[in-house]
């Protein structure tokens, strides 16, 4: 079969690999219809990870059950189904207690929690392919409606709808409320929408790429540009009050300043001062305990400036982590088929999967109009 394979920094191929195996009877094979690209793909695609050229990447995976193991018992073929990207086994303490990202059954030395197609995340094949293994079916599939309909919302299940629902839960966001999401790439907007679906009465979305702020602004958000000055000011001016009641960082270590270079730690730091006190963080941009092609030896040691004296002072609280996406694809799933919720608006393109390396160099550069392209096999 065809698969997107790393090549070595700023490459991918579409090449072909072997097809999936059942391994184990609680495997089945999907049949793969859509796929996305993420943000976080492109921490190995940029070389700053101990991906090895070869792996296959993608972690936001759907489609329809091929082949099923003869110990799975909830999922037949010919199901249609989404994977929320960790890899669990739904039996661990971690797992029975929703923390499904953190599973202590799939896990590689010294980590928590797998993934598809994702380096220190196990040994499992990424989707961005014609088919993909499932393993311990029975959790990790999210059946969804027979048909094509919503195909576009669904794969926003396997990842960045419930990441997104994930950091308004660790901030605590509640209805009524403020908030502040810096990042207006695909988790980010999802964040911002999951605060409005949530009652928040003010979403501010933080960036500088404006076409991905006029998505913002057209879901109901309100868009800051950081080149207008300091965003944390900016919201400040427009709350006149102590702050915003919770902040989201859906940017990550890779943190750009006006000037466009990269400063790690910031947009931590700006929430701390965008958020009142006692107000919640929730952080799902991501932080590397290493990063070889850090500006400096800290931070490429994982070690960033973040300022816990103000942090402390203000009395605020955060949560970090990958999300816990099965606790979340099912109750999410069911606002999409009930109307309720829409998330297709951040989907940009629907590719073939010859596309993906022009696709990820677009991607990768933030191009206009580049927000969140879906690559599906059958096309
Ligand atoms: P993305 O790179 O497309 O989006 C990041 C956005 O942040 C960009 O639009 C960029 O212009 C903006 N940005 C850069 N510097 C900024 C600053 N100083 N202030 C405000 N905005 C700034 O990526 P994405 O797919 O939206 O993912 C965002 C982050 O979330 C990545 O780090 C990704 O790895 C992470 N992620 C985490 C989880 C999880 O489970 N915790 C899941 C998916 C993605
Ligand atoms: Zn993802």
């Amino acid at each position: 079969m065809k698969a997107v394979v790393y090549k070595g920094p700023y490459e991918v191929a579409v090449e072909d690999v072997e097809d999936p195996k059942i391994q184990d009877p609680t495997d089945v094979i999907v049949r793969i219809t859509s796929t996305a690209i993420c943000g976080s793909d492109l921490h190995m695609y940029e070389g700053r990870t101990d991906a090895e050229p070869g792996i296959s990447f993608g972690h936001e995976n759907m489609g329809i059950v091929e082949e099923v193991g003869s110990g799975v018992t909830t999922v037949s073929k010919g199901d249609r189904v989404v994977m929320p990207f960790n890899v669990a086994c739904g039996f661990c303490d971690n797992c029975r207690a929703g923390k499904s990202a953190f599973c202590l059954t799939v896990n590689d030395p010294g980590m928590a929690g797998g993934a598809y197609g994702y380096v220190g995340m196990g040994p499992y094949a990424g989707g961005q392919a014609e088919m993909l293994r499932v393993p311990f079916a029975d959790y990790n599939c999210v059946q969804l409606p027979k048909g094509n309909e919503h195909e576009k919302d669904f794969a926003m299940l396997a990842d960045i709808f419930p990441t997104g629902y994930h950091a308004t839960e660790l901030a605590g966001v509640k209805p009524g409320e403020t908030v502040a999401v810096y990042g207006a790439g695909p988790v980010g907007q999802m964040a911002a929408y999951s605060a409005l679906l949530k009652g928040a009465s003010r979403v501010f979305v933080v960036d500088n790429k404006s076409d991905r702020l006029d998505i913002a602004k057209n879901m109901g958000a309100e868009p800051i540009n950081f080149d207008d000055g300091d965003p944390a000011q900016q919201i400040h001016d427009k709350v006149q009050a102590y702050g915003v009641d919770r902040g989201i960082d859906a940017v990550g270590y890779q943190a750009t300043v006006s000037s466009g270079e990269e400063q790690p730690a910031i947009v931590l730091n700006q929430l701390v001062d965008t958020v009142r006190h006692t107000g919640g963080l929730g952080i799902v941009g991501l932080y590397l305990p290493s990063d070889p092609g850090a500006p400096n030896e800290h931070a490429a040691k994982g070690e960033l400036l973040f300022r816990i004296g103000r942090f402390f002072e203000k009395g605020q609280f955060m949560g970090t982590g990958q999300a816990d996406a099965k606790q979340y694809a099912h109750k999410l799933r069911d606002l999409i088929i009930a109307g309720r919720a829409e998330p297709n608006f951040v989907v940009s393109q629907e590719l073939p999967l010859a596309d993906a390396p022009d696709a990820y160099r677009r991607f990768d550069n933030r191009e206009s109009g580049y927000t969140k392209v879906l690559l599906q096999p059958g096309r």
